[in-house]
């Protein structure tokens, strides 16, 4: 008797079906199935046996699953029934088992060797996702499935876990005062107080909720979450090419959508305060990537200058500051979230814009993560070098705008 007919003779001195026997030695080989392997290896055990003189009793119940492989039909309806309720591209299936068939699958492993086992939900999710895959014609998804169908095996009900919805996009914001982001109401953390008016929120508009509300609601989402490249101030525009964000849809029932359309109803909605170009699929990788990115900017900064300072001098000293590192002390404004530590960022390029009259505007490009607004004003002392430095006067922001991302992509 080879080992394989031997613990199988083991294994068939409980009754098993030919899923239960075969899984035993799912892992001797491919290119079949586990009922296959069974049957012949209890075909093998029955010749075994009756040269001895013994005999194999006919199967009529498995000890182990009760049988449960003859409703692989029923789950495999029941998945296809609450897959129907969404759009996906892909699926997996998932199964809960009752625990006392995995303790009895353990036991038989016990006696007969785990080495070449398969546990019973991997062939009951492989056996339903095939015959599922057959009806919905779309492919089974291991690594990044749009959606898993969870099926418990004793009751035949079905949960569905759908994956979020990746969108990517640049955006422009042309006015000032809009965050990037929902801001829950300080002082009643978004129930509705007094101070929001009720709404929950510090400001009434968001990139976000401008860019995501629109894209939940074609996807038949619940909630949207917005990963930008980086945040400009409240106060600054976002101008040129935009800035790149991925827009997160939580469980999505639509997920094919028509972004060009999409595209349109956010522009015509955010007319004159934010507008997106580049609307494409996106994935949870390339949020990584968004996120991770530190691309320098380029930014236009009109400066209101305290006394007098004439072109020449203005065009001196921004020249002085070309490809030169300046050391940041955190700023206050934002020393209460973020560490209180000095960094060095390059100044890379900076050009006078527009000369008025006790002010000027430049254009400046920096490395990522350079606080512009104390490069100019110095912020006491905690930005050295600074143009208050340079040019021996207070100098305060009066505006800003970012004017490039310059994340490579912005040509695309
Ligand atoms: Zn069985
Ligand atoms: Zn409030």
């Amino acid at each position: 008797m080879t080992d394989i007919v031997s613990r199988a003779d083991l294994a068939l001195k409980r009754d098993l079906c030919d899923h239960c026997l075969g899984r035993a030695f799912a892992l001797v080989g491919t290119g079949t199935t586990n009922e296959a392997r069974g049957r012949s290896a209890r075909a093998e055990v029955r010749l075994e046996r009756e040269r001895k003189g013994e005999g194999l009793p006919a199967h009529e119940k498995c000890w182990l699953c009760g049988d449960i492989f003859d409703s692989l039909p029923r789950f495999a309806e029941a998945v296809i029934k609450a897959l129907s309720n969404v759009e996906y591209n892909n699926f997996l299936v998932g199964t809960r088992v009752d625990p006392e068939i995995q303790e009895r699958e353990e036991r038989l492993w016990s006696e007969v060797g785990q080495e070449t086992a398969e546990p019973i939900k991997a062939e009951l999710n492989r056996e339903i996702g095939k015959i599922v895959e057959a009806r919905v014609e779309k492919p089974v998804e291991f690594d990044t499935p749009e959606v898993v169908a969870l099926i418990d095996t004793r009751f035949a009900s079905v949960d569905l876990d759908v994956s979020p919805l990746f969108i990517y996009g640049r955006y422009r914001k042309l006015v000032r005062d809009i965050p990037q982001t929902r801001w829950p109401c300080r002082e009643c953390r978004g129930k509705g107080c007094e101070r929001c008016n009720f709404t929950g929120k510090m400001y009434p508009a968001s990139v976000q909720e401008i860019v995501g509300d629109p894209i939940q609601k074609a996807a038949e989402g619940t909630d949207h979450f917005f990963h930008g490249m980086g945040r400009e101030d409240i106060d600054a525009r976002m101008l040129g090419t935009g800035r790149p964000f991925v827009v997160e849809i939580r469980e999505p029932k639509r997920r094919n959508l028509d972004l060009r359309s999409l595209e349109n109803i956010i522009n015509d909605n955010g007319r004159d305060r934010v507008e997106v170009i580049s609307l494409r699929p996106s994935s949870r990788e390339e949020v990584r990537k968004v996120k991770a990115a530190a691309p320098n900017k380029t930014y236009r900064v009109e400066v209101a200058i305290h006394g007098k300072v004439d072109k020449a001098k203005i065009n001196e000293v921004l020249q002085s500051f070309k490809r030169t590192r300046i050391t940041q002390q955190t700023p206050v404004r934002v020393a209460h979230r973020r560490a209180d530590i000095a960094r060095e960022r390059e100044i890379i390029d900076l050009h006078l814009d527009e000369l008025g009259e006790g002010s000027f505007t430049f254009v400046v490009r920096t490395e990522a993560g350079t606080y512009v607004k104390e490069f100019v004003h110095g912020d006491n002392g905690r930005t050295r070098p600074s143009l208050s430095d340079a040019f021996g006067v207070p100098c305060e922001v009066r505006a800003l705008d970012v004017i490039e991302v310059n994340d490579g992509t912005g040509e695309e």
